[in-house]
């Protein structure tokens, strides 16, 4: 970080744009992480090490740890055109804690390395380590180590760990025919935000332009509904929403030979939801079954669970389970509506 491209005219453009403060390459890579390091360095408990040694050292519960990593690449998977710093940091840290929501694991500390420009703004670097601790805090998930280096663009790579302590991880394997499909919240949100965004960032926005924004920019990981799912013992298979219901839905299906029939007047559209997609003009059932971004989480639950399920997820107070369909033995996924069945896969085409 420290070697000098002074001829750089895009260190002046940020100078001149006014970010005003240091350069990574004034602090240099030891300076770094030692304001990492104070500023979100996860607390280490007696006989833990966080920061600051050649490995961090934690606790972990009995069981099992589940483990997960992703990398974001600026220019391919963010822009910090369109998002701030913060919210590069947010959405990063919940695409990763959402898989380990989608595996019902307890959060328990993460990891971050970082390859940047040494004319990069140190508020940037602050901005996004800023993002990923406020979405971390919620779930008690402690920044413990990571790795920085000099990159010819920004590019971030998260380790997560989480555990397993009773039962066992819920996979994408397990449908049978006949389950229950039940999804989280109202996926189709974060795509109506997308949008939203796309016709010009609105500087204040309230109702469901806020909430639309919200969701696409500050997307929470249900990491205590997929504990609570998992503990249950009710479910059977689960997933996160990343790519979208229909895509993510074929991962736990396809490789079971299985299929869905989902009826279009189970699904949940609030009415701030549809509000939003008419003023968007955007159908909300596409949004619904092919936005992706939302991570919320979808399961299926034998019938003889069912009940169970319920009671397990009524402790989620906000955030209701709604029964999308069922799994069939016949591959595919079917819409429907009015009285008739409309093939989903590879034929939805309303984007
Ligand atoms: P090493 O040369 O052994 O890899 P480093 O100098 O890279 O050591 O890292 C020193 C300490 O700082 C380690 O504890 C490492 O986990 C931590 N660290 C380095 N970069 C980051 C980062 N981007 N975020 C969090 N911790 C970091
Ligand atoms: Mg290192």
């Amino acid at each position: 970080m420290s070697r000098d491209d002074a001829d750089d005219p895009d260190a002046a453009g940020n100078r001149r744009r006014g970010s005003g403060g240091p350069l990574l390459r004034d602090l240099g890579e030891f300076g770094l992480i030692d304001l990492l390091r104070r500023r979100y360095g996860g607390r280490a408990h007696p006989g833990e090490l966080s920061i600051g040694d050649d490995a961090a050292v934690v606790r972990v519960p009995r069981g099992r740890a589940v483990l997960s990593t992703d990398m974001l690449l600026e220019g391919t998977h963010f822009s910090l055109d369109y998002f701030l710093p913060a919210e590069v940091g947010w959405r990063a840290l919940s695409a990763n804690l959402s898989d380990l929501a989608a595996m019902g694991a307890a959060p328990l500390c993460y990891l971050a390395a970082l390859a940047a420009p040494g004319r990069t703004p140190v508020a940037t670097v602050d901005g996004i380590f800023c993002g990923m601790a406020a979405a971390a805090a919620p779930s008690g998930m402690r920044l413990v180590g990571g790795d920085t280096c000099r990159g010819d663009r920004l590019a971030l790579s998260l380790t997560v760990v989480g555990a397993v302590e009773r039962g066992r991880p819920l996979t994408r394997t397990g449908a049978r025919p006949g389950d229950l499909l039940y999804v989280t919240g109202s996926p189709g949100w974060s795509h109506l935000g997308l949008r939203l965004l796309r016709g010009g960032r609105p500087a204040k926005a309230t109702g469901w332009r806020g909430e639309a924004m919200r969701r696409h920019l500050r997307p929470e990981a249900r990491w205590r509904e997929g504990m609570i799912a998992a503990r249950s013992g009710a479910v059977a298979a689960m997933i996160d929403l990343s790519d979208g219901l229909l895509p993510d839905l074929s991962h736990l299906l396809e490789r079971e030979g299985l299929g869905a029939i989902l009826p279009e007047e189970a699904f949940p559209f609030p009415p701030a939801f549809r509000k939003a997609a008419s003023a968007l003009g955007i159908d909300p059932l596409a949004a619904f079954l092919a936005g992706g971004e939302d991570y919320e989480l979808a399961l299926t639950v034998p019938p003889r669970r069912r009940r169970r399920f319920l009671g397990a997820m009524r402790r989620c107070k906000e955030l209701p389970v709604t029964r999308v369909g069922r799994v069939v033995p016949e591959p595919g996924v079917w819409l429907s509506r009015d009285g008739r069945q409309e093939h989903l896969v590879g034929g939805f085409s309303h984007f």
